[in-house]
């Protein structure tokens, strides 16, 4: 089959054995003589897709009784949103700390609905890693301490979360939830967009500690507020249909993968693959990330010029990757290997940049 190597950062790779089987369900799920998108959302079948993906999310996370798991639309973005319009209060203040601009862009929307404080920040040293935090610069009176995991567009990612918080830690990991093992109890509140390791765009997992949900005012509009997804099994209007059935073949290929552990140890290797032909370049290639902060999903890197990061683009571009430029805020290039990334694939770029370097 004619697929490319694909680097995208999101929406990204998806694991072939999945999209055959989608292609299988697309004219007649299961004898129903409907695709799969032609089901209603209210239907036996359905149901089933609906709960056992959360089911399946549950087993492989370890996710206790005391979360609740919901399918969200809206993006990750509106979780920068309906996180301070529900968890906020007047007298309390949202913690942020910044590693990037998708929690930049988290600060600003919690700065339109209350009071916001900066824990700490690696905005000087343009995101080049996680900073180090001074937990008791945290408030009596702080709703949360917001994090994002890892940092798709800088390339960084954290390798320890802040234990023992008074507070409830919310986490966005979009980019790399699924890809190594969490202790999800660490967490009040996890949520991602799906088009990483999930599945296709169109569906955002939240996954939240049930004592939160008490703080959504009925005031909120209903759609924004958590309450009416937990009660309503994330059913009260119509879900993303295809969005969480893709979902579902991709959580039961990550069960096949070995679960979260079998892909962690592929992922390290994809990684170190990547990180091992910049480290041995002699600074032909210079990665991004702080040696202490690299993302094992998203490899940013930059070429001594401009002019040999195009002509390496476009060379890739003709060999067959794709997706390699970087974001526009770093500029270079970045790989992203996200879990469906198969590690041949990886090789071939590792291939390809050690080849490219010996042109030179
Ligand atoms: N957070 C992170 C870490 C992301 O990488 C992205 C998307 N690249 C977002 C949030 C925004 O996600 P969405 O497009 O689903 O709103």
């Amino acid at each position: 089959m004619n697929r490319t190597f694909n680097f995208n950062a999101g929406p990204a790779a998806l694991p072939e054995t999945v999209l055959l089987e989608a292609q299988k369900d697309l004219l007649n799920y299961q004898g129903t003589g409907m695709s799969v998108m032609e089901l209603s959302h209210r239907s036996k079948e359905y149901e089933e897709i609906h709960n056992g993906a959360s089911k399946k999310l549950r087993k492989l996370m370890n996710i206790s009784d005391d979360y609740e798991v919901l399918f969200l639309q809206g993006g990750a973005s509106l979780q920068f949103s309906m996180v301070p319009m529900n968890l906020l209060t007047e007298d309390t203040v949202g913690y942020y700390v910044l590693t990037g601009v998708w929690s930049e862009k988290a600060l600003e929307e919690a700065k339109k609905l209350g009071n916001t404080a900066v824990l700490s920040s690696s905005k000087d040293e343009n995101y080049r890693r996680i900073p180090s935090l001074d937990l008791n610069q945290i408030a009596e009176n702080a709703a949360y301490l917001h994090i994002t995991s890892n940092n798709t567009i800088f390339g960084t990612q954290w390798n320890s979360f802040p234990e023992q918080l008074k507070v409830p830690l919310i986490a966005d990991m979009s980019s790399d939830i699924l890809s190594a093992p969490i202790n999800i109890n660490q967490f009040d509140m996890v949520y991602a967009g799906a088009q990483k390791n999930l599945g296709p765009s169109g569906v955002t997992v939240v996954i939240m500690k049930n004592h939160l949900f008490e703080r959504s005012e009925n005031s909120l509009p209903t759609m924004l507020n958590y309450e009416t997804h937990r009660k309503n099994n994330s059913l009260f209007n119509t879900p993303p249909t295809f969005s969480i059935y893709l979902l579902k073949l991709v959580l039961d290929w990550v069960e096949d993968q070995g679960g979260i552990e079998g892909l962690a140890e592929k992922n390290d290797k994809k990684a170190r693959l990547l990180y091992h032909v910049i480290d041995e370049s002699s600074g032909f290639y210079k990665g991004h990330a702080h040696l202490d902060s690299r993302s094992k999903m998203n490899v940013t890197f930059t070429l001594p010029t401009e002019e040999m990061t195009k002509d390496f683009l476009n060379q890739a571009k003709e060999d067959g990757f794709v997706g390699l430029d970087g974001h526009r805020s770093v500029g270079g290039c970045r790989a992203s290997i996200y879990n469906a990334v198969p590690l041949e694939h990886v090789a071939k770029l590792a291939e390809f940049m050690e080849q490219f370097k010996r042109g030179y």
